[in-house]
Parts: C-alpha cells; sequence; structure tokens
C-alpha cells in the first residue's frame, strides 16, 4: 500500500506525516506555549506613543482590544490543541476516557502541546489525520506570529503638507506620516508626494518651528 504525506503529499514508505513535517511539527509543538503567553501581551493593541494618536490614523477606527488575541487567547488555540489530544487518544487508546483539562489556558495550552509531542512518533507513523494536525498547528502559529511575531511598523513623521489648496494660497499643513518605505499621500488634502524631488521640496517647506 503507498502512502503520502498528510502535509505535503509527497510519497511515504509508511505512516501519515513525513519525516520533515513531523520534524517541523514538533518544533511548533515546543515553541507554541511561549508564543500563546506572549499573545497575553497584545491584547491591547500598540500605540505609535503617547500624543501620537491624532496623527497615527483616523479616530475611532481601532477596537481598544484586540480582537484577534482574544479569539486565539479565550479557547481558540487552547481548544483546538485539546480536541486534537482527545482525538488522537480516542483512535490510539479507544477504551480510554478523554483526558482531563485543567488550569489556566496558559497551562491548558503547554499541557497539550506536551501530550501531542511524546506522542508524535506515534501520530505520524498510526494517526490518519495527522496531516490535518499538522496543518492546524502550523496555521495557529502562523496567526499568533503575525501579532505577536516582526514588531509593528511604526509610522514615520515627515512633517507637514506643503501642498497649496486654494487659489488665496493656503497651504494644507497636515501631518505627514508614512509606514516605513510605504508611500507619502496628505490624508488631508490627497497630495501624493511621490519622487525624490517630491519629497525634497516637502523638506525645504517645512515650516522652521516643526523640524
Ligand atoms: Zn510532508
Ligand atoms: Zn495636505
Amino acid at each position: 500500500m503507498s502512502a503520502s504525506c498528510g502535509l505535503c503529499d509527497r510519497d511515504l514508505e509508511h505512516g501519515y506525516l513525513c519525516e520533515r513535517d513531523t520534524l517541523a511539527l514538533a518544533g511548533r509543538l515546543e515553541r507554541l506555549p511561549a508564543l500563546f503567553e506572549e499573545l497575553a501581551v497584545h491584547l491591547v493593541p500598540r500605540r505609535s506613543g503617547f500624543g501620537e494618536h491624532v496623527s497615527s490614523g483616523p479616530a475611532g477606527s481601532r477596537s481598544p482590544l484586540n480582537v484577534d488575541v482574544i479569539d486565539l487567547r479565550q479557547g481558540g488555540i487552547a481548544l483546538v490543541l485539546e480536541s486534537w489530544r482527545a482525538d488522537v487518544q480516542r483512535v490510539r487508546w479507544p477504551d480510554h476516557g478523554a483526558p482531563p483539562v485543567e488550569g489556566g489556558m496558559d497551562r491548558r495550552v503547554t499541557v497539550a502541546c506536551r501530550w501531542l509531542g511524546m506522542e508524535l512518533e506515534w501520530i505520524a507513523a498510526g494517526y490518519p489525520a495527522a496531516g490535518d494536525l499538522a496543518l492546524e498547528v502550523r496555521e495557529m502559529e502562523g496567526a499568533a506570529l503575525s501579532i505577536v511575531g516582526e514588531p509593528p511598523p511604526r509610522p514615520q513623521r515627515l512633517g507637514l503638507c506643503v501642498a497649496v489648496t486654494d487659489d488665496a494660497g493656503t497651504v494644507c499643513g497636515a501631518v505627514l506620516s508614512r509606514l516605513p518605505g510605504g508611500p507619502v499621500r496628505c490624508r488631508w488634502c490627497g497630495t501624493a508626494y511621490r519622487t525624490e524631488q517630491d519629497l525634497l521640496l516637502l523638506r525645504h517647506y517645512q515650516p522652521k518651528a516643526s523640524a
């Protein structure tokens, strides 16, 4: 009977998960508890700093709490891991009852990861849903890393918009900022500063006090 890896589809002599994906899954299960704890820190979205709220985006556009973090922390990760653990146990030891669930979320994630990690050899060899388990763990790690992983890009403040907005020569004067490497466009008057020349002029015409 020919077999293939449930995650990457490569041919296997036996089992349900290739060695590479088994090792990757082991690493993820090892890292996930710390990542899960780290998530708690990001429950409140980071701001660019006190006093910069006005320039960092349209007012009221952000929820005071990070909904993605709540989803992952309140159940998400722990419940998914525990349901996999229960299913592995059901397949491997049909006579055992479901494993007990105790403690806070951090502890539950740690316990479930450790349990799955210890059973990994059997999971790769004998658990038909191993590929789905590996995929789901990979996706959860990705979701958590997208929140925790890289430091969030901070808007760079470039100065005040120097576009003239009417026939009377009124200068826009709105604060200009951009994400690192991103385009520069005034949110107020819509003027885009596209070229090096535009940016040089912008710098040149800055009122002295804002430097
Ligand atoms: Zn594979
Ligand atoms: Zn402007």
